[in-house]
């Protein structure tokens, strides 16, 4: 497949790397206002193909996205420290404003993945600015904090994290809810698990895997400045589901029509990811409490978007 990726910053870069050392992407076009930048980031990249398999990458303009499958949107402001994603709203509004166009003049048929933060919001404004049917408009969403949470608990039970299934909804940020009700591994649902393996999910440890998903962004940009490597990864897998038509079921954000009694809000639900996007969304079966975090979530990221599409 072909991959555009629009802003070749830390996170442009590290899932073109992702892309290149999996094998996903048979060819990468990085494309950044800061050229020098995107030229040095695809020369590195490029270096490590003989390592891994022999795709292509080069920097290029909006031009080179001709023939793209995907286009991934890293570009814009990042989270500074103490900065919230619901702070970079306006900025990165008036930045999508001037490059979704470009992307539908040179690359019409490609699905555009959303990945510049607040990305809930990002991908509503990128829904309205381009116009293009639901499915082929998305956001990575909570895919990387659905991989924090596995990541997590996988490691607390000594489990691979690939066995284990759980999700993180709503926002990809603050206001995330970690399912924890149906999250499971080989059929156990993952408390009981816990028990089972003598290692139990006490309040303390529950307190202290919600505070690493929810909170990793900001510890992670207060020791490096930013995230890039986890986020990298999940770009990666996305391009990789569409790639081979997979039907894989990725957290996405999207827009649903009414979630918990909120009407068309852009937020992050289980969906089945193929090569026309998003081929479907699942509805997950939530307790009472998280059904109510969920109903919060949405009303969060309902307010923001609608100050986004007044920027418009
Ligand atoms: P960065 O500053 O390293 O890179 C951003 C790049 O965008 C820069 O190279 C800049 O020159 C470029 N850019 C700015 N305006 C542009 C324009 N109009 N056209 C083309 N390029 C332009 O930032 P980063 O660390 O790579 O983060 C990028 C975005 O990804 C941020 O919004 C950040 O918050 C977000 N992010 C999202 C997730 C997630 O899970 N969705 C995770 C980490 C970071």
């Amino acid at each position: 497949m072909k991959v555009g990726i629009i802003g070749a910053g830390n996170v442009g870069s590290a899932s073109a790397y992702a892309l290149i050392m999996r094998g996903i992407a048979r060819k990468i076009v990085l494309v950044d206002l800061n050229e020098k930048r995107a030229r040095a980031e695809a020369e590195d990249i490029l270096h490590a193909t003989p390592f891994a398999y022999a795709n292509k990458i080069k920097a290029g303009n909006y031009e080179n996205l001709n023939g793209c499958d995907v286009v991934v949107i890293t570009a814009g402001a990042n989270q500074k420290p103490g900065e919230t994603r619901l702070d970079l709203l306006e900025k990165n509004t008036k930045i999508f404003k001037s490059i979704i166009p470009e992307i539908l003049k040179n690359a019409p048929d490609a699905i555009l993945v959303v990945a510049s933060n607040p990305v809930d919001v990002m991908t509503r404004v990128t829904m309205e600015i381009s116009g293009l049917p639901k499915e082929r408009v998305f956001g990575t969403g909570t895919v990387l904090d659905t991989a924090r949470f596995r990541s997590l608990l996988g490691y607390h039970l000594g489990v691979s994290a690939k066995s284990v299934h759980a999700h993180v909804l709503g926002e990809h940020g603050d206001s995330e809810v970690l399912a924890w009700s149906p999250a499971n591994a080989g059929t156990i649902q993952i408390e009981e698990l816990a028990k089972d393996l003598g290692r139990p999910i006490t309040e303390k440890i529950k307190a202290e895997i919600e505070d690493g998903v929810v909170n990793a962004a900001y510890s992670i940009i207060e020791g490096k400045g930013s995230t890039y490597y986890g986020i990298g990864g999940a770009i990666a897998r996305i391009c990789q589901a569409v790639s081979s038509n997979e039907y894989a079921v990725l957290t996405v954000s999207t827009i649903h029509g009414n979630v918990e009694g909120v009407n068309n809000v852009c937020l992050s639900l289980p969906c089945i990811i193929g090569k026309r996007g998003i081929h479907q969304i699942l509805e997950p079966r939530l307790n009472k409490e998280e059904k109510e975090k969920l109903k919060s979530s949405a009303i969060v990221l309902k307010e923001a978007a609608d100050q986004a599409l007044s920027f418009l």
